[in-house]
């Protein structure tokens, strides 16, 4: 059911924006927006897109006027009001029904906005999308006719300039659909900083495995992270979380969610054309990527599952390090690039029992505790690399209890979780927080092992 429901409201929501862009004629001035109804009390409306500050509520049937989507975040952009330029950020989760299409009443605040059910207009006008600008090119950006680097260029203009003001309509295979001096076509996502969001710069060099480059993907919001609103979170049944993410996306094998940091991510493995490392849970281009395994949908003596370590926009399994460092008795973020700062109060102590117990679905086992944990430095050599992402199917027992001594040897904690040569694993391992570039094998390991 959960399937149906995804398709149908992403499905709308396009369908919505294509009405709003195609139909309405662009001399009307009226501000008009797909509107969605929330579908529970209390849905919290964030400030900033890595859904952590609360900027208010809203309550069940109440509409909302939607600007676009970030769907790697799983969040719409809403209006806070027509009268201001003011955005917010909800879930999509909690506006399943977005198809009606209203017009804003002038002077209307949020409080309005909220109650304005009957305001259905058909006629309107939005000449444009969502506004973007060219970025992350020298000088040009190539336009095309259809969403791939094959695609023609289009006819008369053959690309945008750097720094050229667009008109974003809609969003396909990694490419943005814009217009651009009254021209329609299409340029990779890449090269263009949505509604106030600058992408990632593009990678130079093909990064490995767990080796993201966080170039400040975040510049919407203050860029401090209020860890608070992580306090009420409530951890989700893993199991839904896992079903929904498999209905969303079919290479889901597992979903973890570690209590008191913002990880809460599906684990995918890589098919055919979508590497993980550069894909996004919507098999979208992205420098974020998602969390993957390392041996695919199968189950291994050793499992080894990643995530890029987004160190300026705490994303991803950046908060790993909060919770070594936690662990290691700091108060703060130890990051060093650049102004993490943030406050380690709700990170997991995990030299207390029960907060090393993590609730990671995966080939049938929920719990995996954890027994060591450590960071390398910089040109750790190749072979510690490969050693800890072993999936030891071809190890003896005694050569896999030489590989536990020597995890537990290097932890920069003695947990004192047993740990047998029977015992099913799994390393769980991000980029080092202070010298990840692509050539820097600084890497940031834990390792569990199956509890229940
Ligand atoms: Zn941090």
């Amino acid at each position: 059911m959960r399937n149906t429901r995804l398709g149908v409201r992403l499905t709308a929501f396009v369908l919505c924006m294509m009405t709003v862009l195609t139909v309405f004629s662009p001399a009307l001035a009226a501000e008009i927006y797909c509107y969605g109804t929330v579908n529970a009390d209390n849905t919290p409306v964030y400030s900033n897109q890595n859904a952590t500050a609360v900027l208010g509520v809203f309550n069940k049937n109440d509409l909302v006027a939607i600007e676009s989507q970030i769907s790697a975040s799983g969040l719409y952009i809403v209006r806070l009001g027509p009268s201001t330029a003011s955005t917010g950020y909800i879930r999509m989760s909690a506006v399943p029904d977005n198809t009606r299409i209203f017009q804003l009443t002038s002077g209307a605040a949020l409080a309005q906005l909220k109650s304005s059910a009957g305001a259905v207009v058909d006629t309107g006008s939005l000449a444009e999308g969502t506004a973007g600008t060219i970025v992350n090119v020298k000088k040009n950006v190539n336009f095309r006719s259809g969403p791939s680097n094959k695609s023609a260029r289009v006819k008369g203009q053959k690309s945008v300039p750097k720094g050229a003001s667009v008109s974003i309509i809609g969003e396909e295979s990694g490419f943005y659909k814009l217009v651009y001096k009254g021209k329609t076509g299409y340029v990779d996502t890449r090269y263009v900083a949505a509604g106030g969001t600058v992408p990632s710069t593009p990678e130079t060099t093909p990064p490995g495995i767990g080796q993201g480059t966080d170039t400040g993907r975040i510049t919407i919001g203050t860029g401090k992270i209020a860890v608070e609103a992580y306090k009420s979170k409530p951890v989700p049944a893993v199991e839904t979380s896992l079903n929904s993410a498999k209905a969303a996306n079919k290479n889901t094998i597992g979903y973890m969610y570690l209590n008191g940091t913002n990880i809460q991510q599906p684990i995918l493995y890589n098919v055919k054309g979508i590497d993980y490392s550069k894909y996004n849970f919507y098999n979208k281009k992205s420098a974020e990527g998602a969390v993957y395994s390392l041996y695919g949908k199968d189950m291994t003596r050793n499992n080894v599952i990643t995530g890029h370590n987004m160190r300026k926009s705490n994303g991803m399994l950046h908060q790993l390090h909060h919770i070594q460092e936690k662990t290691l008795g700091y108060t703060k973020c130890q990051m060093t690039e650049a102004t993490c700062a943030i406050s380690l109060d709700n990170a997991p102590d995990i030299k207390v029992q029960s907060n090393r117990v993590w609730d990671i679905s995966l080939f049938g086992y929920n719990k995996w505790e954890v027994w060591a944990m450590y960071e390398t430095a910089a040109k750790e050599s190749k072979n510690t690399i490969n050693y800890n992402i072993n999936h030891l199917a071809k190890y003896s027992p005694s050569q896999i209890k030489t590989w536990i001594e020597y995890q537990k040897n290097r932890s920069e904690y003695k947990f004192n979780t047993a740990v047998s040569t029977d015992d099913i694993f799994l390393t769980l391992y991000t980029c080092g927080n202070n010298y990840d570039s692509s050539s820097a094998q600084s890497r940031l390991y834990f390792f569990l092992k199956a509890v229940s």
